[in-house]
């Protein structure tokens, strides 16, 4: 009854998260003719919007998306993508991505530093529990720092909303402090880009070595849509399954995730739960870690700590007195986004060392921040970076562009080793980056 949907523009950007929305809002400022095709809906209106509820609504198989190896990964399909989700950290790219691979992004980082008003919460607001953490591996004499956040009370305020960031960030954020890249999806609409939601690209269209369009499914009905340049931005696991569909084998062969874990102690005080996360980090970029202050969600924390056994289950009885520090692994590139649907990441000889080492660091210092020694265990592993796999160096020169004209991809999967930071600053850079490519080009 219905016939195909067609649709044209001079740029398809696939996925709205941080990369396909700093592409379509750059591209639609200049004037230029965008259609974002997203995958997810907008749930920013939703009652459920920042609950339990909604955070299985919108992760990818309702936040029960595991790798081979039993690793859970956190992928949220949705307008802003991840960003509804995350912690809004900032970090800067790391120098090696100059140094070693040539990608310079320096001025749009500081831009975008610039203009989103990134930097660490006010002192006060740095939370008890997570200073006293910060303060003790000081002492240790590990460089804690206050953690740059895409976070501001002010915003808050303006939308008449009381600051209240604490675990259930993970979520979706209810208190209106935290950025998220759907705020750039409205503008670029805002600028003349169309957003169609419910719009899963399956492949792109090729002829001979240049993309042509793409097509799909909008909402499950077929279609197709039309244009010379398309960027591909549905992130480290939605990227490599379009183009192996799109006959791009050597896509997802590889992949990596800043494989995460938190390790928890009881203390005799309040702890870190109820706080903003993330709020102090410190970096072993030598050894390849990262440590920041967390804990999981109260609801959350029993699905994860049960696969540990009784004793850290029956932990959560004493949820708000939890001491909670995050180890974020700087992992090697292994396993990858397989055709057949799964997805492998095995630890290697040299993630399991940096455990080791993150581990040692993380029981001295919840011992020095008040937390019993034989109370401190680590949850299960995580992934909250899917990237990697679609790699500058192996698959996209420098300007992201794939072997076919005309096609370009733009968001986790591109990085060539793993980021082991926050990476939406990045992608955000990479992201300007491409569009001033793009505008002077056409
Ligand atoms: C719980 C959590 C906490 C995090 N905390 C932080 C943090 O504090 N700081 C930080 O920098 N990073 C953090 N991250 C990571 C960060 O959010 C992601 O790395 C980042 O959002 C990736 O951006 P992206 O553009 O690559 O893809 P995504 O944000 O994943 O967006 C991809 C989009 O593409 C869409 N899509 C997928 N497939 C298709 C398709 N076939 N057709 C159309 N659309 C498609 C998806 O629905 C999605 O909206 C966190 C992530 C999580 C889950």
């Amino acid at each position: 009854m219905f016939g195909k949907i067609k649709l044209s523009a001079d740029f398809i950007v696939i996925g709205s998260g941080p990369g396909g929305a700093t592409v379509a809002r750059e591209l639609s400022k200049k004037g230029k003719d965008v259609l974002i095709l997203e995958r997810g809906h907008d749930y920013r209106e939703k009652f459920y919007y920042g609950t339990y509820l909604g955070a299985m609504r919108y992760s990818q198989h309702a936040s029960l998306l595991f790798t081979e190896e039993g690793l859970n990964i956190i992928a949220p399909l949705m307008v802003g993508g991840a960003t509804s989700m995350y912690t809004a950290c900032a970090a800067p790219p790391p120098q090696w991505l100059k140094d070693t691979y040539g990608v310079d992004i320096e001025t749009e980082v500081a831009q975008t530093i610039d203009e989103l008003e990134i930097k660490p919460l006010p002192l006060e607001l740095l939370g008890t529990a997570s200073t006293r953490i910060a303060m003790a591996g000081r002492a240790l004499g590990y460089d804690w720092f206050a953690q740059p956040k895409f976070m501001n009370p002010e915003r808050s305020r303006q939308q008449a909303k009381s600051f209240d960031c604490r675990a259930t960030c993970m979520l979706g954020c209810r208190c209106g402090a935290k950025w998220n890249a759907a705020e750039w999806v409205d503008e670029a609409r805002g600028h003349g880009a169309r957003l169609i939601t419910g719009a899963r690209v399956k492949k792109i269209l090729i002829d001979g070595r240049q993309a042509t369009g793409v097509q799909g499914r909008i909402m499950g009905r077929p279609f197709h849509a039309t244009a010379p340049t398309v960027i591909l931005a549905a992130g480290g696991i939605g990227s490599p399954r379009v183009l192996q569909d799109s006959g791009l084998n050597e896509a997802g062969v590889g992949m990596t995730m800043d494989i995460t874990t938190m390790v928890y102690g009881l203390s005799r005080k309040k702890g870190t739960g109820k706080e903003p996360p993330m709020t102090w980090s410190w970096e072993n970029q030598q050894a390849g870690y990262m440590l920041s202050t967390l804990t999981d969600p109260w609801l959350l924390y029993p699905l994860a700590a049960v696969r540990k056994g009784l004793g850290p289950t029956l932990r959560w009885l004493r949820w708000n007195k939890l001491l909670g520090i995050m180890i974020k692994l700087k992992d090697d590139i292994s396993g990858g986004i397989y055709p057949d649907g799964k997805i492998r990441k095995p630890m290697t000889a040299g993630d399991d060392q940096r455990l080791h080492d993150a581990w040692q660091v993380c029981r001295q210092t919840l011992v020095e921040a008040g937390a019993k020694k034989s109370t401190i265990f680590m949850r299960p592993f995580i992934g909250t970076h899917p990237s990697g796999s679609v790699r500058i160096g192996d698959m996209l020169n420098t300007d992201l562009q794939t072997r076919i004209d005309g096609l370009y991809v733009c968001d986790a999967s591109v990085f060539p080793e793993a980021l082991d930071r926050p990476t939406v600053l990045t992608i955000i850079g990479l992201g300007k980056r491409l569009a001033k490519m793009l505008i002077s080009d056409s």
